[in-house]
């Protein structure tokens, strides 16, 4: 199954190939949801088609809670990004599961981002592309 949407501008959509696509169709319906490998349940992010640990090719989709805490963050600057304010910090997030994920915390002032703060994801829509952004807890 393919799954590609574009915004209103043509770009800034997600990728799509089927090692993705079940994450951009989890964040439409609001989840956050990453591997679970099959055979020895080792989760994974960013999406990939093998496991690291066992190299099984079997997987099943694992919501997570969206909770974790920054590991670190950078604040993008330049370009300005179609349905981002800028500046804004991108935040690498170590999440309760074990796994990282990285998104976006346009809406939180970059000088109250620091590394060890608590996060939850948030999900939002830009244009009619479905994403994920972090906010302070
Ligand atoms: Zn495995």
């Amino acid at each position: 199954m393919s799954y590609n949407v574009e915004n209103d501008r043509g770009h800034n959509a997600p990728c799509s190939n089927r090692d993705f696509d079940f994450f951009y169709r989890g964040l439409v319906d609001q989840r956050l949801l990453v591997q679970k490998c099959s055979d020895c349940g080792t989760l994974r992010s960013l999406p990939s088609p093998c496991c690291p640990h066992c190299r099984s090719f079997d997987w099943q989709e694992y919501p997570l809670s969206g909770k974790g805490v920054i590991h670190s963050y950078v604040i993008h600057y330049h370009p300005p990004l179609p349905g981002f304010t800028s500046p804004h910090p991108v935040v690498l997030a170590d999440m309760e599961e074990g796994v990282r994920i990285l998104a976006a915390m346009d809406g939180t002032p970059p000088e109250s981002v620091t590394i060890g703060t608590a996060v939850t994801t948030e999900f939002v829509r830009r244009g009619d592309v479905a994403g994920l952004r972090f906010r302070l807890v």
